[in-house]
């Protein structure tokens, strides 16, 4: 279960008092928010619920105690902590004070004690194995030391009652009676009496005016079966009959103890305001400082990063009594209570400023929140994105086909340079051969013409034109093979010039690694035209010249062949 502190605000309407001395109110409301405001001042309050003047008892029960009472049940630790100045509403709101109880719009523990045997008789009929026991302490803390309000032995003040620590974190009472009741009425009775005992004193605040901490706790132990597993859905009529049904009893029981501690704080205001002097002095010193504690272990359990792993429980006796109900298997609630009245402000921004760092929420939370986690979902986003891209990026340069940098184009524009000269120094050696070649011809042919006109059969080829005729071919076929490979180049590095390096990561290599475009057709270029022109000239000797880019290979191909045919 989520182990966070909420906080509630509720703010008390104008006494009758305060109505006739013309106070006005100080609080202002956001419609619709659990914000509220100071009227003349820029300050702010978010909590987790808030309830005006106009809310009543029922009201604030149901929203906030209500399902505190069912976690309770279930087996959880529950704290609901009333805080704030004194005539505040505390014991209003709480009903642990004498003089409201049997109050026709019951409060907090008159409502969660009705609702808590009422929910365990409605476990009882649903699991009849179930076995519940309830007990009740009341305990106040007054100047550090503390008073059991159910023991009818003269009080003993001191050593009495000690809280020890069971090594797993649980905490025990040790010397506090534990009452056990039956019914809510036993369980109102009991709070009752231990009320009587309650100290009080008048200061100039409020003419009952509590000036110690009361917790009331009431203690459930119950033993029920685990819950059933719930039938698949679709397998009742199909389900294997069991040879044995298990009857109630022999389902497994589990034990569970948990406990529900109503806390009525005492008055929160600075001491100056009371104008106490001697014991009432002394009170309100160590009031505030088991406050301080207070606050410091809810700050601590409140603040989400946990950087502070230390819980300051030992600090105060409150904190120590309430160890295991605040934090861990727990849900703890501050109810923080405020005057509306403009004679009281500033006691009120204190409480509204302790609370709201039990809740570790900043001002003006609302709008600044929203604006912060919309800015900072927009960062996660463009991060990922930059993750994504550099992952992308850094995958296509393992793969050498990634986007060409300055370095990638120089190196491919050098390549192409030498490739081009390469196909100029080949294309002169070409026109020297053929021209070469035509003189060969040329002498072969009127070899020939001499032959058949002297009628002498023996006359060969001469070795020095068959080497022509070797090296005109060699030639050619690196004229191609150099043509192609330009043009391959020239495409690749419109596109994407780095993929030529991505290929040939070791530098080009013509002779090793021949182009595996040699052979495919590929859109003509300047060159092409240019080179085109030349062998037209060449083509014009050789036979007669197909047109267009495959008909030049055609045309090569053929030029070769008549070659071939001719030698
Ligand atoms: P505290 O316990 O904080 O000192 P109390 O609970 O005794 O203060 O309340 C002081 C006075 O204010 C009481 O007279 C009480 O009836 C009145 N009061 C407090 N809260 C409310 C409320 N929500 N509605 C009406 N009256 C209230
Ligand atoms: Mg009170």
């Amino acid at each position: 279960m989520n182990t966070a502190v909420k906080v509630a605000l509720r703010v008390r309407p104008l006494t009758l008092q305060e109505q006739i001395s013309n106070c006005s109110e100080c609080i202002s409301y956001v419609p619709n928010e659990p914000q509220i405001g100071i009227v003349g001042s820029d300050k702010s309050f978010t909590f987790d619920y808030v309830f005006d003047e106009e809310r009543n008892q029922r009201h604030v029960y149901e929203e906030c105690a209500k399902e505190l009472v069912e976690r309770f049940i279930e087996g959880f630790n529950v704290t609901i902590l009333a805080y704030g100045q004194t005539g505040s509403g505390k014991t209003y709101s709480m009903g642990t004070g004498l003089q409201y109880q049997g109050n026709p719009d019951p409060a907090i523990v008159p409502r969660a004690a009705h609702a808590i045997f009422q929910l365990l008789d409605a476990q009882m009929e649903k699991d009849p194995s179930m076995e519940y026991q309830v007990y009740v302490s009341f305990l106040e803390l007054y100047n550090e030391e503390l008073i059991d309000l159910l023991q009818t032995q003269p009080r003993v003040r001191k050593d009495n009652i000690q809280v020890r620590e069971d090594g797993f974190g649980g905490i025990s009472w040790q010397g506090v009676k534990e009452q056990q009741v039956t019914s809510a009425q036993e369980l109102l009775d009991w709070l009752q009496k231990g009320s009587l005992c309650r100290t009080t004193a008048a200061t100039d605040m409020n003419q009952t005016s509590s000036r110690s901490h009361a917790i009331f706790s009431v203690i459930l132990k119950q033993q029920r079966s685990e819950d059933p597993e719930p039938t698949p859905e679709g397998e009742e009529d199909d389900a294997v009959p069991v040879v044995t049904p298990k009857t109630p009893h022999e389902k497994p029981l589990k034990k569970l103890a948990s406990k529900f501690h109503f806390v009525d704080l005492a008055g929160s205001e600075r001491l100056k305001r009371t104008r106490a002097v001697g014991d009432r002095a002394k009170e309100g010193i160590s009031i505030n400082s088991g406050l301080l504690a207070l606050g410091n272990v809810i700050s601590a359990l409140g603040d989400e990063s946990r950087k502070s792993s230390h819980v300051p429980y030992r600090d105060s006796k409150l904190t120590r009594l309430l160890q295991d109900s605040l934090g861990g298997n727990s849900a703890t609630l501050m109810l923080a209570c405020v005057s509306g009245a403009d004679a009281d402000v500033s006691e009120t921004i204190s409480t509204l400023v302790y609370a709201n760092r039990a809740r570790n929420i900043r001002n003006r939370v609302v709008i600044n929140q929203d604006f912060r986690d919309s800015t900072n979902s927009e960062i996660a986003q463009l991060r990922a994105e930059i993750n994504r891209l550099k992952m992308e990026n850094s995958s296509f340069r393992a793969m050498g086909s990634g986007p060409a940098t300055e370095l990638d184009q120089r190196r491919a524009a050098e390549e192409m340079r030498s490739l081009r000269g390469e196909v100029t120094r080949l294309r002169d050696r070409l026109k020297e051969s053929s021209s070469e070649l035509c003189d060969v011809l040329a002498e072969r042919d009127t070899l020939l013409v001499e032959r058949e006109v002297t009628g002498d059969a023996d006359i060969e080829a001469h070795p020095i034109m068959m080497t022509y005729h070797h090296t005109v071919m060699q030639l050619k076929d690196r004229l191609i093979a150099a043509e192609d490979q330009a043009l391959e180049l020239q495409t690749l590095l419109s596109q994407k010039p780095s993929s030529v390096f991505g290929r040939r990561p070791n530098g080009p290599s013509r002779q090793k690694a021949p182009s595996p475009f040699k052979r495919r057709v590929e859109p003509m270029t300047d060159d092409d035209h240019d080179a085109d022109g030349e062998h037209e000239d060449q083509r014009r000797k050789d036979s007669s010249p197909p047109r267009g880019r495959t008909a030049k290979r055609k045309s090569r191909q053929s030029s070769r062949a008549v070659s071939r045919f001719d030698f």
